[in-house]
């Protein structure tokens, strides 16, 4: 029988029991980066709780389609409606092709993703790839009546959808105060209403990205690729849509909106969102000269940071909070987290040594059931850590030999520590990899006993291809009385 998980639905406003539409199939939607820019703490968040909650499922035995898409044309400075393209202002002021951008950042967000062991999604796609499937859901939306044409543009009409919907129904708003607290139009906008937001723009002289359309040559609105890509992927209803809480209005609002517009009900079951970051208790933002990029966390290379700190404390670091919880970055915090790290992954090196005795001295009874509570409880990793952590002294208490623990329970905990420490948290460190490191040190060696055989036996051409071929790949070889040294 499956563990009961309870998720906190942002559109009910609280916890609910997770039944997916389709068991054991679930569909997850979450919205990937706008590739214009190094990947920064604002990608990482959103990656690493989906990705747990990713890995989570999969534990549970669903088996999960999980679908992150690639924002590379659309994503305006102003969001849907105004302002230069995000990626053809950089591919401008680069001189480069857009896609060239893209192509770039996306190759290094996956990097960073990767360094994050952040397991790639099971689709990504690209915005830009799915122009005919979001001319279609705006077709669709003009056909139920929701939207209008004008100047070549196609407008979502929110007043209207509104009488026979709710428009805010997700972030809290009401449409009245949206009319208030939005500018007024000057009378040479072509929308009829500031609410309203741009399905479809009609591409000016000087913009790049642009596609025919029966509306004339332009491009997609920011809003559009999530209800067409998430609909074309995982179904006209589907289980779960993520993101960070700073997509939930206008992004996630409009996703909504457009949905039950072109198909007259509500897609998405089951909406998350995860809290924001703050460095040294303020918002990050370019201009506030605390902008840091993964790149410099893991580098170390910016003024605010006191040293560097590994893709795996910063991963577990976002895993101490509560994803629903705002997380605040400081030097401070963080090398409070590479200690707990440090101690937690020892603890989990040592459970691997441990010699069984007849009887346990140490209680790790109901570690695993503490563990899956805490995680169906709307994925609370900072109580599965503490737990793991409580265990962790008693690992230390009997690898000091002061306490002993049977058979049957080191086989428990083990098995426990690789569930919930590498499989579902997903973290590892060298420390972690050690077995592996151990494997490829011994490996090295016996290539290098190879050659010295083959030395004394006068077989210099497979001496010489060793070596080679080793130095080659960056290893230098040192040849001493005794035999070898090497390193990398
Ligand atoms: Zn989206």
């Amino acid at each position: 029988m499956k563990n009961k998980l309870f998720i906190y639905n942002t559109l009910t406003r609280k916890k609910e029991e997770f039944k997916p539409l389709h068991e054991p199939n679930v569909g997850l939607y979450v919205c990937g980066p706008t590739v214009y820019g190094d990947a920064h703490l604002g990608h990482a968040r959103p990656a690493i709780t989906f990705d747990v909650l990713f890995r989570y499922l999969t534990h549970l035995g669903y088996k999960v389609r999980y679908v992150r898409n690639i924002t590379d044309v659309g994503h305006l400075e102003h969001d849907a409606d105004e302002g230069e393209d995000k990626i053809a202002k950089k591919a401008r002021l680069e001189k480069l092709e857009p896609m060239e951008v893209v192509q770039y950042y996306l190759l290094r967000y996956h990097k960073a993703m990767e360094q994050l062991n952040v397991l790639p999604p099971s689709i990504e796609p690209h915005a830009s790839g799915h122009i005919i499937e979001q001319i279609e859901f705006v077709k669709k939306i003009l056909d139920a009546g929701y939207a209008y044409e004008s100047e070549g543009s196609i407008y979502f009409d929110v007043e209207k959808y509104n009488k026979n919907f709710h428009y805010g129904k997700l972030s809290g708003r009401n449409i009245d105060e949206l009319l208030e607290t939005t500018r007024e139009l000057d009378g040479q906008s072509e929308k009829r209403r500031s609410v309203d937001f741009a399905l479809w723009k009609k591409a000016s002289p000087e913009h790049i990205m642009r596609w025919p359309s029966p509306w004339g040559e332009g491009f997609p609105g920011w809003h559009l690729e999530c209800s067409a890509m998430g609909t074309k992927y995982l179904g006209e209803e589907f289980d779960i849509h993520g993101g960070g809480m700073d997509l939930m209005f206008p992004h996630h609002e409009c996703e909504i909106a457009q949905n039950s517009a072109a198909l007259g009900k509500e897609t998405v079951k089951y909406w998350m969102h995860n809290n924001m970051i703050t460095i040294n208790g303020q918002k990050m933002g370019k201009s506030l000269g605390n902008f840091i990029t993964l790149d410099e966390f893991f580098s170390g290379r910016h003024s605010l940071l006191s040293q560097p700190f590994t893709p795996m404390t910063i991963r577990f670091f976002i895993l101490q909070a509560h994803y629903r919880s705002t997380v605040d970055f400081s030097s401070d915090a963080l090398e409070a987290s590479e200690k707990g790290l440090a101690r937690l992954m020892e603890a989990y090196m040592r459970l691997q040594k441990l010699m069984p005795s007849a009887t346990s001295t140490v209680e790790i009874v109901g570690l695993r059931d503490k563990c899956e509570a805490a995680m169906c409880d709307d994925l609370n990793t900072p109580i599965v850590i503490s737990h793991l952590f409580d265990v962790a002294k008693a690992i230390n208490t009997v690898h000091d030999g002061k306490g002993a623990i049977s058979e049957t329970d080191l086989t428990e905990l083990k098995d426990v520590f690789d569930v919930f420490v590498k499989d579902i948290l997903g973290l590892q460190t060298e420390d972690v990899a050690g077995e592996s490191n151990e494997a490829y040190k011994k490996a090295i060696d016996l290539l290098l006993q190879m050659r010295l055989e083959a030395k004394q036996n006068k077989d210099w051409a497979t001496s010489d291809k060793i070596r080679n071929e080793l130095t080659a790949l960056g290893f230098s070889i040192k040849d001493t009385k005794d035999g070898f040294e090497w390193s990398l």
